[in-house]
């Protein structure tokens, strides 16, 4: 049996994994269920999966929580804070961790279950963004494995023979990331001056959290994805290669020095990434309905709109400049997609915002984790200030 902390257990990956989970209590348990400030959401989910634990990250909902839980007749115990989200990660409860908490905020806890030696489900790719090197890291010294779920990068896994091996021995030649395009696709700047959060966050084909789906409608979703795709399989930038596939049904592809080229195949459904991670290297059932491919139709391919979508450019920017550039791209990121999402930020100011707060700081070495915490508030910060001087 294996005992699972999903953390981020009210989002949309949270449901996907819990869905799962269900599927097979012969296999796994949630044991740990944690989110940010959704109490009520959290203790429905206790009630139905008896974790022995339930974390809320925001302190001041400590007793909230053990209230309601005590009022809901549930054993499980509660606790509170980031410093319990990741004790919580790296305790005795779990020998698997989903990490999907949204941005930055997950890259503790996502620290704090490599270096434990947990198997890491990594959802949060903001964190390998920021940290990738120290990540990776953290990993090897703690033992365990780290499985990705983001449903490209579990594509590439399972594309590449014995999921991360060196790309040259292997006969890698690229790494082909497919994007969907997102809401967006075909438009030009001049279409997306007026675009309102649920415009952005209406994506055809994936139903997900509302940061990663403006990330989507930007591109820097992608973006995003390249660096990930870097650290997580040591590809060169120039190695990377996105292509826009509007159906979303080839999840990725490897391409070999021989001409050969691997993809990874399936409905549009996190469910499989997320069954794959947890039974690997056994398959199991994911509740994910078969693919029918002669009902799907053609399958088109075309390169991404890098003048209309600039964010793309602006991590491949940020991944060349190395070392803090990619943590200042995700900080300056967060700050403008959260403006955006509150209404107080023009949807094509995205990635001016960004550009601005990348051409302000200049990229440094990476000389731990307590530099990375303060670039990403310093980055923050000037991305704050610009917003209000320039964009607002
Ligand atoms: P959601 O917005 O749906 O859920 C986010 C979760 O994180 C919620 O449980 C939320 O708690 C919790 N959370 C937010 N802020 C904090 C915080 N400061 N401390 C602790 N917990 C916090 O996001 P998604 O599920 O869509 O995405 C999660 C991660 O997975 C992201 O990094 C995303 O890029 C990645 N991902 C998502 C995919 C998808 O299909 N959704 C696909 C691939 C990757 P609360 O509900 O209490 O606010």
């Amino acid at each position: 049996m294996r005992n699972v902390a999903i953390l981020g257990a009210t989002g949309s990956i949270g449901a996907s994994v819990l869905d799962v989970i269900a599927r097979h209590p012969d296999r796994f348990r949630a044991s740990v269920l944690a989110a940010h400030r959704k109490v009520d959401e959290l203790v429905a989910l206790c009630l139905r999966f008896k974790p022995d634990l339930a974390v809320i990250a925001d302190a001041a909902l400590e007793t909230a929580l053990r209230d309601k839980l005590v009022a809901a007749g549930l054993a499980t115990r509660a606790a509170a804070g980031m410093q319990a989200l990741n004790d919580a990660a790296s305790g005795e409860l779990c020998d698997s961790v989903v990490a999907a908490i949204v941005g930055a905020a997950g890259l503790e806890s996502t620290l704090a279950a490599a270096r434990a030696g947990k198997r890491l489900l990594l959802a949060n790719k903001e964190s390998v963004v920021m940290a990738g090197p120290l990540l990776l890291d953290a990993v090897h010294a703690g033992g365990g494995e780290l499985i990705p779920v983001d449903s490209e990068h579990n594509a590439i896994f399972q594309c590449l023979p014995g999921g991360r091996p060196d790309l040259a021995a292997a006969g890698v030649r690229r790494i082909l990331l497919t994007a969907s395009g997102g809401p967006f696709r075909g438009k030009k700047r001049a279409d997306l001056a007026a675009i309102t959060p649920d415009q952005a966050c209406a994506h055809p084909k994936w139903n997900m959290g509302r940061k990663i789906s403006v990330d989507s409608a930007t591109l820097m979703n992608k973006g995003l994805e390249v660096i990930e795709a870097h650290w997580l399989f040591g590809a060169t930038p120039m190695q990377i290669e996105v292509v826009v596939h509007p159906q979303s049904l080839v999840h990725s592809l490897v391409e070999y020095a021989d001409g050969s080229v691997l993809a990874q195949l399936g409905n549009p459904d996190m469910r499989t990434a997320l069954a794959h991670a947890l039974a690997w290297p056994e398959r199991i059932d994911a509740g994910v309905a078969p693919l029918d491919l002669v009902k799907s139709g053609a399958l088109q391919f075309e390169a991404p709109d890098r003048d209309t979508f600039r964010c793309l450019d602006l991590a491949y920017r940020a991944l060349v400049e190395g070392g803090t550039a990619p943590t200042v791209l995700n900080a300056a990121n967060e700050v403008a997609v959260g403006a955006f999402l509150e209404g107080s930020l023009p949807f094509l100011a995205i990635a001016e915002l960004i550009e601005a707060t990348l051409d302000a700081i200049s990229a440094e070495p990476v000389a731990g984790i307590e530099h990375l915490v303060h670039v990403d508030l310093t980055a923050r910060n000037v991305a704050q200030r610009k917003m209000r001087q320039e964009f607002c």
